[in-house]
């Protein structure tokens, strides 16, 4: 038998989500924004760990799918997706375009290098193209003053049949914490772009889930929003919760008990002795340690459910093992299901604060040695 882990993925989950973030948007959708904003689903990092098989079909409904990797764009296309696909870092080298022409991949263009190789490279059919503005995140993007005239070589590039469609498109810094920041960040987006013909694409998840903020993105061109972490179940904001969204969690990681301990007083646990016990108590042994992506930096008293029962976490976190209290669930045995995030466990966000990260890290983490299953529900 394999380790009793694995990661269960939810199809409906997914899918719960996406018409989540469209009944988001529709609700402020308004006369003076008559047109609600399309959806690219972002499936990168593997679809954050939840697999781009999986989410192919969670997120059938999606208007496009964004990500990075060239390799799994194609695999998306090689699985039937028709719809749009945008590479959001664009491309690295030459021979990376005849790949985007054969499989209709739409590139982020951020700096100049790639605008002199769209120039320059020969291949069969327009590509569609993002501009992208360094708005204020300070890690791609055109500065406002280059902007003008990246987008005049994109428009000239255009004209001679290089590239298709065009688009404008920035990444906002804060939209998670800073109202302030972010509207700073859209306004000068509008500054900067409004006058230029094409497609605009602007939000993340937390600025798609904020009311008034795609409406505050100014332009002719269809919008586009860019939702990722959402989708997945998880919450963009520190001050609210997945669940408070409206959102269910994609992912189960569950594990069972491989171990049980009886300690006195004063017997430690795990590497280190992190944990002394203060009394008599029993410790149950979970298959799951840093090597499954469990964060080692999850401290003692990190949520867990052991039988569907709210306890904690005990001590370091090993390689492959960690340590749970399993006073408040007597009837615990070897055997027992533990849920380390997801249904009928903590969020994975809970577990994230307790670690010190954000719920982002730890579901890309999950290690490819835990076995995936998908189910509909
Ligand atoms: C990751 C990413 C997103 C999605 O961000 P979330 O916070 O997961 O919604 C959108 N746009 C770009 C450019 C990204 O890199």
């Amino acid at each position: 038998m394999p380790r009793p882990i694995s990661a269960v993925v939810s199809l409906e989950s997914l899918s719960h989500n996406l018409a989540v973030v469209s009944q988001s948007l529709n609700c402020v959708c308004t006369v003076a924004h008559p047109v609600v904003p399309r959806i690219w689903a972002v499936i990168k990092a593997n679809a954050y760990g939840h697999g781009i098989t999986n989410a192919l079909r969670g997120f059938a409904r999606a208007d496009g799918l964004a990500m990075l990797d060239l390799n799994e764009a194609v695999r998306c296309r090689d699985a039937g997706w028709n719809k749009p696909i945008l590479l959001l870092e664009g491309f690295f080298e030459p021979s990376d375009i005849a790949v985007a022409d054969q499989y209709r991949l739409s590139l982020v263009v951020h700096c100049q290098d790639q605008l002199d190789m769209l120039d320059s490279a020969r291949f069969d059919h327009p590509i569609d193209a993002f501009i992208k503005l360094n708005s204020g995140m300070n890690r791609l993007g055109f500065s406002e003053a280059n902007y003008q005239t990246a987008y005049r070589q994109a428009l000239a590039a255009q004209q001679r049949g290089i590239l298709g469609a065009l688009g404008k498109m920035t990444h906002l810094a804060c939209a998670d914490d800073n109202l302030a920041i972010t509207t700073r960040q859209i306004q000068l987006f509008n500054d900067t772009t409004s006058h230029l013909p094409g497609k605009i694409s602007v939000c993340n998840s937390a600025a798609a889930l904020t009311p008034g903020l795609w409406t505050q993105v100014s332009g002719q061109g269809e919008q586009w929003v860019r939702p990722g972490i959402c989708l997945y179940g998880a919450s963009p904001f520190a001050d609210k919760t997945a669940s408070d969204l409206g959102l269910l969690p994609a992912m189960t990681f569950s594990a069972r008990l491989i171990g049980v301990q009886t300690l006195a007083k004063g017997a430690g646990v795990g590497y280190g002795h992190t944990f002394i016990a203060p009394c008599a108590m029993r410790v149950g042994v979970v298959a799951c340690g840093y090597a499954d992506g469990y964060p080692r930096h999850a401290s003692t008293g990190t949520p867990i459910t052991v039988d569907g029962v709210l306890t904690r976490v005990l001590g370091r976190v090993s390689m492959d093992m960690l340590a749970v209290d399993l006073t408040p669930v007597p009837g615990a045995h070897v055997g027992t299901t533990v849920i380390m995030w997801g249904r009928g466990g903590p969020s994975v966000d809970d577990v994230a604060r307790a670690s010190g990260t954000i719920g982002y890290e730890l579901l890309c983490a999950v290690a490819p040695r835990v076995p995936k299953t998908v189910v509909m529900m």
